[in-house]
């Protein structure tokens, strides 16, 4: 049976290129970075050779990336690792969980958090994040503010307007984090544009490996390491490094730039609303953040009267696997909050799901999920309620 991955957004494969790039590093040139011989300086040629890249791809010094272990730590990193007591911090009702629990922790800690939602359209207003901004805040204020809001929607794709955002942060004085694990290497990239203070990717949604990340901190950001212990990371993050995590993310980094230039991006677009098109061709159908800008391979689509779980289910018997929303929370029940934040219902967003393309989809993949998603759709609506709960379980 032919298969078609359709869940980009909650990981990618490694391409060959990343493979080969990381391959010598785990057995051959397996030194420590940290270590003076010449097993530990080959090492410590390929992280800084990565580190280059990463500050390319940023758009920022060297001295301005650490690498991480992901998207989880680089958002827990920008909260804890910046705010204390009285201080205060604001974010949106659709980021990903890794900065909604880290508000929550901030919130019993002292910290006065303020949660903006988005308009209906999945979009932030930047003027929302202005208002919530305390009156009093001024530039030079002891206590800190700090914003946090993602690039690119996991579960819509929807590009949030960053970089008015990091005016307001400028002209405010608070200091800006972007969760840009689902922007990077989707959209046009550059830290100094986007006017963050800090800014947190991950390797495996972008076709590198699992478990390795990166983040800009602009220098002299007040930011303390989560992770302390030995000097690695010029002291922001303690812990051997993952070598060849390292070399994949550079790799996969320096893949993503190409793409961005080269047109694969566009391809991938219309590869997307050629899948969109055809999807909506079926009644009952509507596509969740269609208005707004979004990022080239992301839909989320609406299908009246079905049970999401049980069309994931259904799909990936017929060889197409997609999501019902973030990967974090699935087999979870719990509706997505990003859909419900986006004035859906419990239903509704049950009712949607999430294709996401790899940067590699062909037409003839679009051709397949065209084939199989009406069959399922068909079948499922016509199943009568008992059947339907039975087929989802
Ligand atoms: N932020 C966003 C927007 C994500 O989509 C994800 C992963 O799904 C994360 C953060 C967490 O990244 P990681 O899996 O690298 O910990």
């Amino acid at each position: 049976m032919r298969r078609v991955y359709c869940d980009a957004n909650a990981t990618t494969p490694l391409l060959p290129e990343v493979m080969e790039a990381m391959r010598p590093y785990w057995m051959e040139d397996f030194g420590n970075a940290s270590s003076i011989h010449l097993h530990g300086q080959k090492a410590r040629k390929a992280v800084d050779h990565a580190r280059g890249t990463l500050a390319r791809f940023f758009n920022c010094r060297e001295a301005e990336v650490v690498f991480n272990s992901g998207g989880t730590e680089g958002d827990n990193t920008a909260i804890f690792g910046l705010l204390r007591a009285g201080d205060h911090f604001i974010t949106t009702s659709i980021e990903h969980s890794a900065v909604l629990q880290a508000a929550d922790r901030m919130a019993e800690h002292g910290v006065e958090v303020r949660i903006v939602a988005p308009k209906k359209n999945g979009l932030i207003d930047p003027e929302e994040i202005r208002r919530a901004i305390r009156p009093e805040t001024q530039p030079g204020d002891s206590r800190r503010t700090l914003i946090s809001v993602m690039l690119a929607n996991n579960e819509t794709g929807v590009v949030q307007p960053v970089e008015e955002i990091g005016k307001i942060a400028a002209e405010t004085g608070a200091f800006f984090h972007i969760d840009a694990v689902q922007g990077a290497g989707k959209v046009p990239f550059d830290v100094r544009r986007f006017g963050c203070h800090l800014c947190s990717i991950s390797a495996h949604k972008m076709h590198g490996p699992k478990g390795v990340g990166a983040m800009y901190v602009r220098r002299g950001t007040p930011l303390s390491p989560l992770m302390v212990g030995g000097s690695h990371e010029r002291r922001q993050r303690a812990g051997t490094q993952n070598v060849p995590g390292i070399v994949g993310l550079g790799k996969a980094a320096e893949l993503a730039m190409e793409s961005l230039d080269d047109g694969t991006m566009d391809r991938i677009a219309r590869l997307r609303d050629r899948l969109e098109a055809g999807v909506l061709e079926i009644a009952g159908t509507k596509v969740n953040g269609a208005v707004a800008p979004r990022a080239a391979n992301t839909t989320n689509i609406h299908f009246e009267h079905l049970e999401g779980e049980a069309l994931v289910i259904a799909l990936d018997l017929k060889g197409v696997a997609v999501s019902g929303g973030s990967a974090c929370h699935s087999g979870s029940t719990e509706p997505s909050h990003v859909l419900m934040a986006m004035g859906l219902d419990k239903n509704a967003a049950r009712a949607s799901l999430r294709f996401s393309l790899l940067k590699t989809a062909t037409d003839e993949d679009v051709d397949h999920v065209l084939r199989v998603v009406p069959e399922a759709v068909e079948h499922l609506r016509a199943l009568a309620p008992e059947e339907k709960l039975a087929a989802s379980l």
